[in-house]
């Protein structure tokens, strides 16, 4: 017989399809940008080109697909079958995402982690991202001026 995708490999892939189009970066992106947050995405010089980087608050968003990185969420359900294949997988992604945070931090970067199924809860992740980051710097500086205007 060829080698063909057993229907568990199969929806394993076509899950995988489905999650990257949901593309949880966009998401983050387009709601840093909607609440007036300034971002440089894959900054040269941060270790691992975070995908979002605050160089002003030295703060990186690294944004985590849940099957990719093994969140252990129910969006990251292991595939039943080459199981030492994915846990090998899923081990080498999490030793690299450590590996990079702690270079990142080592840099001076402090590293906030979004899970891929935060991003579909908007409110909550909204609350989660200005927690983060803090007023974005037009609201703070518009304060300063009224305040010191006084
Ligand atoms: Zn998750």
């Amino acid at each position: 017989m060829a080698d063909r995708l057993t229907p568990a490999q199969r929806s394993a892939h076509m899950a995988q399809i489905k999650r990257s189009d949901t593309r949880p970066e966009k998401i983050v992106r387009s709601l840093l940008h909607s609440l007036g947050y300034r971002f440089r995405i894959q900054l040269k010089g941060v270790p691992g080109r975070p995908d979002v980087a605050f160089p002003k608050r030295r703060v990186v968003i690294m944004i985590h697909g849940c099957f990719w990185h093994a969140h252990g969420c129910p969006l990251s359900n292991t595939p039943k079958t080459r199981i030492e294949f994915w846990a090998n997988k899923f081990r080498a992604n999490k030793e690299r995402d450590a590996r990079l945070q702690t270079a990142a931090e080592a840099a001076g970067w402090r590293c906030v982690t979004i899970w891929e199924c935060e991003t579909h809860d908007r409110k909550a992740l909204v609350q989660r991202l200005q927690g983060e980051l803090g007023p974005q710097r037009c609201q703070s500086f518009q304060r300063d001026t009224l305040e010191s205007g006084r």
